[in-house]
C-alpha cells in the first residue's frame, strides 16, 4: 500500500509549508511553491 504525501516545498531553501507559509505561483504553465522569505528573491532576480 503506497502512500503519496505531496509534499509543498520551496524551490529556493527546500523549507515546507510547515516551516515556512509557501506561495503557488505560475511559470511556464508550471507550478512551483516559493517561500515569503525567498519571494524578494524571485521578484528582484
Ligand atoms: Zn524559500
Amino acid at each position: 500500500m503506497a502512500i503519496f504525501i505531496s509534499m509543498k516545498k520551496c524551490e529556493n531553501c527546500q523549507r515546507s509549508e510547515d516551516e515556512v507559509p509557501l506561495i503557488k505561483y505560475y511559470h511556464r504553465q508550471d507550478k512551483h511553491y516559493i517561500c515569503t522569505r525567498c519571494l524578494p528573491m524571485l521578484i528582484h532576480g
